[in-house]
């Protein structure tokens, strides 16, 4: 018998836990799941579970709702909390409709802010539930006593999914069930990201034939460190003329401010003609093509960082601050280089380097290449999941 699978999100952008999921969904095997979703808000994430023959419910979630504890602003913290939390009844209503609706049998939360519905309405209906963990539940992300509310709840589900080390053990730190904690690492479309790829079409039609090129490929927001990677590429260009510096993704969460900030930095800096914003790209798999050096340079401890397996995917060499996830990815010096958070001529350093010696830079991109293939291949990764719903 087929097994009806409730994802559940609440919004629908493309951030790194919807793309994971949509990976997931792809690979799932459709003789033993059906896949179904109810996303907060109707956007991208919808668009791309149309395209793979998932239904996707809207049930749209009030934007204080869908902003909690995320506003960068902090404007009407405490009037979003509590006008959210007399929705809840609502949202949870819902979600126990289409739970018996649809005779859903597993739940499976992709979100924190989902949590806060799904799994009362999983509970009350008595279906398992997965919980899918993008995050690190620190205080660099959330308020202090939201933190064991998250904890509450993701102890009420059968199996947790800590996306990394990482995860999991902030998880564990701050309370969480060590024993329903298992990691699965997120997956790469293998054939989609590969060495082969070649990277002249994007850089003719960027205009940028001839430049050496590296790259940040991530959403905006401020400890994703765009700012560090702005300041490594004043002092690289101080030095020389034939780099060239994208910043690849867009403000998703209502990070529009910090856009602003960015592009009237590199304004500032001098840097117009250096730093390039191209905004959100879908599969930027010709970006990294077309890239000497990925970058990324969180300043907070990363969860995942699906970025530094899409370079190692495409056979490229990434740099990477060794918070969270990416110390565990990499392996410095093998299939990457890892450096210290916040250190933009530290970060100019290692990027020159690379640049500098190909054949160095050649050979941490085929040794990523070959641990992507061995650790992080979603056909894998879609399997160990599913052995779990
Ligand atoms: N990404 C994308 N287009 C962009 C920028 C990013 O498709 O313009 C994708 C990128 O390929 C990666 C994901 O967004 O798969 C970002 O992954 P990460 O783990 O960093 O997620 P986040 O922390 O942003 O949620």
């Amino acid at each position: 018998m087929k097994k009806n699978i409730l994802f559940i999100d609440h919004h629908a952008e493309l951030g790194g836990g919807e793309i994971a999921l949509l990976e997931i969904i792809k690979n799932l095997d459709r003789r033993r799941f059906h896949p179904l979703a109810v996303l907060g808000d109707g956007g991208p994430l919808q668009d791309e579970l149309g395209k793979l023959d998932a239904e996707a419910i809207v049930d749209k979630l009030p934007g204080y709702f869908r902003q909690l504890d995320r506003d960068p602003e902090k404007k009407n913290k405490l009037t979003a909390f509590i006008r959210s939390a007399f929705c809840l009844p609502i949202f949870i209503k819902n979600i126990k409709s289409v739970i018996t609706e649809k005779n859903i049998d597993v739940v499976y939360i992709n979100s924190i802010k989902s949590s806060l519905y799904g799994i009362p309405a999983a509970r009350q209906t008595k279906c398992r539930i997965i919980w899918h963990l993008h995050d690190c539940l620190t205080r660099d992300f959330y308020s202090l006593w939201i933190i064991p509310l998250i904890i509450f709840l993701t102890n009420r589900a059968d199996k947790i999914i800590c996306v990394s080390d990482a995860v999991k053990k902030y998880f564990i730190k701050a309370g969480g069930n060590p024993n329903k904690a298992v990691v699965i690492y997120n997956g790469v479309d293998l054939e989609r990201f590969n060495p082969n790829i070649s990277g002249e079409f994007v850089k003719k039609q960027l205009g940028l034939s001839g430049q050496r090129i590296v790259s940040m490929i991530g959403r905006l927001e401020s400890w994703k460190g765009q700012r560090v990677f702005i300041k490594a590429a004043k002092i690289i260009s101080e030095k020389r003329d034939d780099i060239i510096f994208l910043i690849v993704g867009g403000p998703l969460f209502g990070f529009a401010e910090y856009e602003k900030e960015l592009k009237t930095m590199v304004e500032q800096l001098g840097l117009k003609n250096k730093v390039l914003f191209l905004g959100f790209r879908a599969g930027p798999k010709q970006i990294y093509a077309g890239s000497d050096v990925i970058v990324h340079c969180s300043v907070k401890p990363e969860p995942f960082g699906r970025d530094i397996i899409e370079t190692m995917a495409c056979g490229k060499p990434v740099i990477s601050t060794e918070l969270g996830a990416p110390g565990e990815i990499i392996e410095d010096k093998k299939d990457g280089v890892l450096i210290k958070p916040n250190n933009p001529k530290l970060l100019a350093n290692k990027i020159l380097k690379l640049i500098d010696n190909p054949r160095a830079a050649r050979i941490l991109g085929a040794n990523a290449r070959e641990k992507a293939e061995e650790q992080f291949d979603i056909a894998d990764i879609a399997g160990q999941v599913e052995e779990l719903l």
